[in-house]
């Protein structure tokens, strides 16, 4: 496969997964974080397809499409190893959905990154809560869930708090 077939399987994948996750909220309160700003493609799409939910939005660095800056409230900057695991006096409630798309597609820092990450992303997701992640996580008080048609196994991973 090229690799523009696969990035458009990927962002097609992405499209499909946020919509999934978005029917399945309903009910379950808290924010939704957005771990990678990146060009803020999927963060241009949460907001559209969830606009009554507060975004917070994570990343290193500022590199996205001028459209889709978040407001400073909203967006924090840093390392996410350090500002997830410190964000909760600002963020106040848990997550009713995380989207994590942190791959570098390296896979040693891949793995490393689903080592730190998984704890953190049980620590803030709400009872009932959804995780959609480009990383596998080891989330052991989550379901991992099926995907809807049309995704290819192992592109994406979707789980939920029990
Ligand atoms: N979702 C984005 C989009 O649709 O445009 C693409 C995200 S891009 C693949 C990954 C982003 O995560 C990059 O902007 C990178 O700076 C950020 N990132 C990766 N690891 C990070 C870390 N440990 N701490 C903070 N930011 C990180």
């Amino acid at each position: 496969m090229s690799r523009l077939d696969s990035f458009i399987r990927r962002l097609t994948a992405q499209k499909i997964l946020l919509e999934d996750v978005t029917a399945r909220l309903k009910g379950v309160e808290g924010p939704v974080l957005e771990l990678g700003l990146g060009n803020g493609r999927t963060y241009d799409h949460i907001r559209e397809i969830l606009p009554d939910r507060e975004i917070y939005v994570f990343d290193r660095d500022l590199a996205c499409h001028p459209s889709c800056i978040p407001d400073a409230e909203h967006m924090i900057f840093g390392e996410i190893r350090d500002t997830l695991a410190y964000c909760g006096p600002r963020i106040k409630a848990p997550a009713a959905f995380i989207h994590c798309d942190l791959g570098s597609g390296d896979p040693t820092m891949d793995l490393a990154t689903s080592s730190w990450l998984s704890p953190l992303i049980d620590k803030h997701t709400a009872a009932g809560g959804y995780v959609l992640s480009g990383l596998p996580l080891e989330l052991p008080n989550f379901e991992t869930l099926p995907k809807p048609e049309g995704i290819r196994p192992g592109r994406y991973h979707l789980y939920r708090k029990q």
